[in-house]
């Protein structure tokens, strides 16, 4: 009687995954993780393929994927994905984690803002004290030049209205661990992180924006993939979208290359309490930009950018 039950269950839960799996419509099963679904699930028109890349035009956004890439073009912004788009038998799949977590808040943003008012946002400008942070050739500082960007924008977001705090008020050296906690005690709804970069290679020029990867996926620059849940990771959807908000304005506002919202698993985005991300607004080892960063009107530009943005969100 048991093992006919048992038969009976299985056979049962067979059909139910069957169903889910290909559901079917018409001759043609449509996967619930391909891209085609996702248009369908967001009223956009199917893609059309033009050797490896994956082009979608809708009235409001157009995407461009890649297969066997995490790159996605989002109007024209570039965002690296969790996992890369595979094509299987002339269909093209998405990861679940990638619909649920990169392309839902991108395309559907108002039903998420609408869940995270925002009242409080913390800036922070990082390094400061002892710890200069990245050095140009002319001298000029990491350090001064991000607590520049951040006081700017904060005194805009004031204005604004938007309550903005710096997790350093002067030249201040605070540890990595402090700072999220300082988002954890005053209950902030967003973490911006600010940063200039350094590379060995002095051509390297361009602004990045970093968010977490999600659990088990990989940082976008090569390292180990990891299973570790971190507080950061509660916050993916919204980080993807303030990450975008924020990168396209200060791509536009600044004209420099498009580096990419990337992946990684720096100390402040995974022990952030709220939404966070981290901007590298340039490169001080490249002479040109480091001669641009020094300009308090272009540091202004990179301030109003960031301000407007979270303006946009705020007003979803
Ligand atoms: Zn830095």
């Amino acid at each position: 009687m048991l093992k006919k039950n048992l038969i009976t269950i299985s056979l049962l839960l067979a059909t139910i995954f069957v169903a889910k799996d290909t559901f079917a419509m018409g001759t043609k099963p449509i996967h619930p993780n391909s891209l085609e679904e996702l248009s369908t699930n967001y009223g956009l028109p199917k893609y059309i393929q033009k050797n490896n890349n994956l082009f979608i035009k809708g009235p409001k956004n157009s995407l461009v994927f890649h297969i066997g890439s995490r790159r996605l073009l989002f109007n024209n912004t570039l965002i690296m994905m969790n996992k890369p788009l595979t094509a299987v038998n002339k269909e093209a799949f998405l990861s679940p984690i990638d619909i649920t977590d990169t392309l839902a808040p991108l395309l559907a943003p108002k039903e998420l803002l609408q869940q995270h008012p925002i009242k409080t946002v913390i800036l922070d400008p990082g390094h400061g004290g002892s710890d200069p942070g990245a050095r140009g050739k002319s001298g000029l500082k990491e350090k001064d030049v991000v607590f520049d960007i951040a006081k700017r924008c904060q005194k805009k977001l004031q204005v604004m209205g938007i309550n903005a705090v710096m997790t350093r008020k002067k030249n201040k050296f605070i540890t990595l661990k402090n700072r999220p906690k300082i988002a954890t005690k005053l209950n902030a709804d967003l973490f911006i992180s600010i940063h200039v970069n350094s590379a060995g290679n002095n051509a390297a020029s361009g602004i990045e924006t970093h968010i977490l990867p999600a659990v088990g996926s990989p940082c976008t620059a090569p390292s180990k993939s990891s299973k570790n849940v971190y507080p950061g990771h509660k916050n993916n959807k919204m980080s993807v979208l303030l990450a975008y908000y924020v990168h396209q304005a200060t791509l536009n506002a600044t004209k420099t290359c498009d580096r990419g919202v990337r992946r990684s698993r720096f100390s402040v985005l995974r022990n952030a309490p709220c939404p966070a991300i981290l901007i590298e607004c340039g490169f001080l080892s490249n002479k040109s930009e480091e001669k641009k960063l020094n300009s308090p009107l272009y540091r202004d530009k990179i301030a109003t950018a960031i301000a407007k943005s979270i303006e946009k969100l705020v007003n979803n």
